[in-house]
């Protein structure tokens, strides 16, 4: 009954975009959405209210997300388009191995709640059976690798990344940073405030709880639960906090194989690499200390304590795609007490979604076949050398930087490589074995399809044509090691990028995007790779001096920004994604102006101008409400800043908004000139 009417909302929401798109096509095109501004406030008091305002009003956050806004509205609109492709796919009678067959069977698997109800634990047993069987050392260090072939990462992985010292190979880089641990961040195993203790004793009847489901008896899985606790506290203790796993330096630890045995003595890398298929080569260990705690508990933790520790990690891993009672605890825990969603999505939503994760490029590939066609790529690509152009011609005006370093910063901008809506060829699926009777062995093939085709590049040079997001991805990236942007079709969709929308509405929104991932390429972090992906220091000792000052402007800026009494953005967190958003809007302005070069001015809409719709646009793409739970646990573990300051933070710094509405000194979308921030 729930999901019938999630449906028909979901529906309705569709069908008025649709409706808007077709009639868009003999009328002019659309500027932005007027009705969801709150007129009642003015832009320069406070741009997020009144551009979104009235939309918030009428469109509180369901009960089934942490976060609302036309965007996120949007990427569950996506989700029906791609339940509506799996679902012909489901039916069809496509031939075994093709992609269609591959994605419908998936899909139809995970559908079958009421197959996996009647099972229970049952599917994840072979693996638990696998943990109970460890009797000596040796058999634990053989569990660890098996489950690491499935993307149970206890409580480290071990995946290709480009050689930071040399970006044209690809080696083994070993993460730690929250992997084998159940809760968000460092500080919730390791602070005192009242806050983190609660979730640390939420998580143990989590714990408990699955545990129990799976048969251990109330009284062992409460002990269990200590242990868990125990032992993932000892490895959060030698990870790098939340601000540190932005230093690349600080995870830049190339050891050669002979140095990694070294490292952790006592733990077999030759088994090890010999059951995962790889051949020694060199390794960047991002957490020396990590692994150095490793090989302690491997030394010191009790076999029967490292079994319960792996016997939990494959239930909590496992829970998602298990009967309806795993489903439950694990929503009850991650979605509700630590974001605050108080209902769990349809189940077609979250089989979607379990199909791009699994398959996504075989899903994509009839995703931008319906949804992406060849002249919004193009349109796309335009934006993208526009806002290139505008970088440039920033970095040019620069007057704080001295030319040997704008050379070398406009050497990193010409070597940037753009990828648009989807890769130019396909991942081939053929090899994964989809059961359409057994959802959970065919969730571990797409894992173990997902681990081996990354693990296969190790050792060899790097290809640039691999993607590592998938086309119908809501979001967008930068990769520093590749000096890369990836924008998929999935974020090039309305509200966004809209084929019906004027250029200032496109520009102002994914514009800003496109601008945003060009700068972390000049962040606080991607500024220290060259255009080749090499960690590199390119900067003159003053220029660089004055760089980080400038930094530092916005560092106290969004220190500043709480989500509730006591409760602030660590300014040295979000400092990437704050100077990202502030010259990626700026530059987004400025590549709309180039867009106008040499045409006749784009005429008012709506009684707005061309410049103020951009912004506009820009407050109505970052409209984000966040559920408090949710916002709390954003300042502690993400390095965004919440919607309203995404949107407050960069325009208060900006003359160019300013100017376009006419702001006044002391109103306060204006910061005053000593406390203005300005970076790129
Ligand atoms: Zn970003």
């Amino acid at each position: 009954m729930r999901s019938m009417i999630h449906g028909s909302v979901a529906l309705l929401l569709s069908s008025s975009l649709f409706a808007s798109a077709a009639w868009s096509d003999t009328a002019a095109l659309r500027g932005v959405y007027v009705g969801d501004i709150d007129a009642s406030v003015e832009p320069c008091d406070d741009m997020f209210q009144h551009s979104n305002g009235k939309w918030h009003r009428e469109n509180p956050v369901p009960a089934s997300q942490p976060r609302w806004s036309r965007r996120w509205e949007a990427g569950e609109i996506a989700k029906d388009q791609l339940r509506t492709i799996l679902e012909a796919a489901a039916r069809s009678n496509a031939p075994a191995g093709s992609s269609e067959r591959q994605i419908g069977d998936f899909y139809a698997a995970c559908m079958d709640e009421s197959a996996l109800n009647r099972l229970g634990v049952r599917p994840v047993q072979p693996l638990l059976d696998r943990v109970d069987a460890i009797r000596q050392p040796a058999d634990l260090q053989q569990a660890i690798a098996t489950l690491h072939a499935v993307a149970i990462d206890v409580p480290f992985r071990l995946h290709a990344e480009s050689d930071s010292h040399d970006p044209t190979r690809v080696i083994a880089n070993i993460a730690g940073a929250g992997r084998g641990r159940g809760l968000p961040d460092r500080d919730y195993y390791l602070s005192s405030e009242p806050r983190f203790e609660a979730a640390r004793d939420r998580y143990k009847l989590y714990i408990a709880k699955l545990l129990q489901l799976a048969g251990t008896s109330a009284e062992k899985a409460k002990a269990a639960a200590e242990t868990v606790l125990r032992m993932e506290t000892q490895f959060a203790r030698a990870s790098l906090d939340n601000v540190s796993q932005r230093n690349p330096k600080a995870m830049d630890n190339q050891r050669s194989f002979a140095e990694l045995r070294k490292l952790t003595p006592t733990f077999d890398w030759q088994a090890y690499y010999g059951a995962s298929g790889l051949q020694p080569g060199d390794v960047n260990v991002v957490e020396l200390r990590l692994m150095e705690e490793f090989d302690r508990q491997l030394r010191s933790t009790s076999l029967a304590d490292w079994k319960t520790y792996l016997r939990w990690h494959v239930l909590d891993s496992a829970a998602p795609s298990l009967s309806a009672p795993f489903v439950q605890e694990e929503f009850d825990f991650r979605s509700a007490y630590l974001r605050g969603a108080t209902q769990i999505r349809p189940r077609a939503v979250r089989c979607a979604e379990a199909t791009d994760i699994a398959l996504g490029e075989a899903l994509g590939q009839k995703y931008v076949e319906q949804y992406f066609s060849p002249e919004a790529k193009a349109r796309a690509q335009t934006m993208v050398d526009n806002l290139r152009l505008a970088l440039r011609e920033t970095i040019e005006e620069l007057t704080w930087m001295t030319p040997p370093t704008k050379a070398r910063a406009l050497e990193k901008l010409a070597a940037f490589q753009a990828k648009v809506g989807y890769p130019d060829r396909w991942k081939d699926y053929s090899s994964v074995s989809i059961r359409r009777d057994a959802y959970w062995e065919s969730v571990l093939a797409g894992r173990r399809f997902a681990v081996s085709d990354g693990r296969a590049t190790i050792n060899r040079p790097v290809d640039r044509s691999r993607w590592d997001m998938t086309p119908p991805t809501s979001n967008a990236g930068y990769r520093a090691l590749r000096n890369e942007i990836i924008i998929p079709a999935g974020i090039l969709q309305p509200p966004s990028f809209d084929m019906q929308a004027v250029d200032a509405v496109n520009y102002g929104a994914i514009g800003s995007v496109i601008g945003h991932e060009l700068i972390h390429g000049f962040d606080d972090k991607g500024s220290q790779y060259d255009g080749q992906g090499r960690l590199n220091n390119w900067w003159a000792a003053d220029d660089l001096a004055n760089f980080k000052s400038r930094g530092e402007c916005i560092v106290q800026q969004y220190e500043n920004y709480f989500v509730e009494p006591g409760i602030h953005h660590n300014g040295r967190l979000t400092l990437g994604e704050a100077i990202a958003d502030q010259a990626g809007v700026r530059l987004a302005y400025r590549a709309l102006k180039i867009s106008q070069r040499g045409k006749p001015a784009a005429p008012m809409l709506d009684g707005l101008t061309p410049e103020q719709q951009f912004f506009i646009s820009w407050g109505q793409f970052r409209g984000d409400v966040e559920r408090p739970e949710f916002a709390r646990s954003m300042m502690q573990s993400d390095n965004h800043p919440t919607g309203k300051y995404r949107v407050v933070g960069p325009l208060s710094n900006l003359t160019e908004f300013q100017q376009t509405f006419a702001c006044r000194a002391g109103q306060p979308m204006v910061r005053p000139a000593p406390q203005r921030c300005e970076v790129w």
